[in-house]
């Protein structure tokens, strides 16, 4: 059966609600004009700052981006890392997959105020599908963060869950944490021009 709405691909049966026939990709494309007006809501909701909640990928027309795989967004400070980083959660929740946004400084000093929460917040950004980490190595990095850190990357990179992050000096960053990212996820060097 053609799918009715473009006519083109073989429609399949979909279980929403009541039963209807449409094609996958006609059904993907039905699914995002459905949460596109609630998406800023959506990402105010998992932790992307006010600021960004407008960032698109189209805002970075020169950038061939595969939206599903992880990045390591690096570059001094102005250069668009974390609006890049908003517009790919951005499409993360289009799709309805889980996500969190940190930004590493606040998240620690969060952590630290309340053991029993933190505690909490730790297990959440080890086990959340899709994870997105702003500002990596601004948080003064003591023994205790590190060991943080390391678990919940090692255990993500185990379990091949999606972690991108932005950065602004490699140097900031332990280099045992920097050499698994980087085989996590996939090199973004963001620069003035
Ligand atoms: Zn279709």
């Amino acid at each position: 059966m053609k799918c009715p709405r473009c006519n083109k691909n073989d429609a399949v049966k979909i279980q929403f609600k009541d039963d209807f026939s449409i094609c996958p990709d006609c059904f993907e494309k039905m699914r995002r004009e459905a949460i596109a007006p609630h998406i800023e809501n959506r990402m105010k909701h998992v932790g992307v700052p006010s600021r960004y909640l407008g960032a698109w990928l189209t805002d970075f027309p020169k950038l061939d981006l595969d939206i599903d795989k992880p990045y390591f967004i690096i570059g001094p400070v102005d250069t668009g890392k974390t609006h890049l980083l908003a517009a790919l959660v951005k499409e993360q929740l289009l799709k309805q997959k889980r996500c969190i946004w940190i930004k590493a400084p606040m998240f620690f000093a969060d952590v630290r105020e309340s053991p029993d929460r933190g505690a909490k917040l730790l297990k959440q950004i080890t086990a959340i599908p899709y994870l997105f980490i702003d500002d990596l190595g601004a948080e003064r990095l003591t023994d205790w963060v590190f060991e943080c850190w390391y678990r919940i990357i090692d255990y993500r990179y185990s379990e091949q869950k999606y972690t991108s992050v932005t950065l602004n000096k490699v140097d900031n960053l332990d280099e045992r944490l920097f050499r698994r990212l980087r085989d996590m996820t996939t090199l973004l060097e963001m620069n003035d021009d």
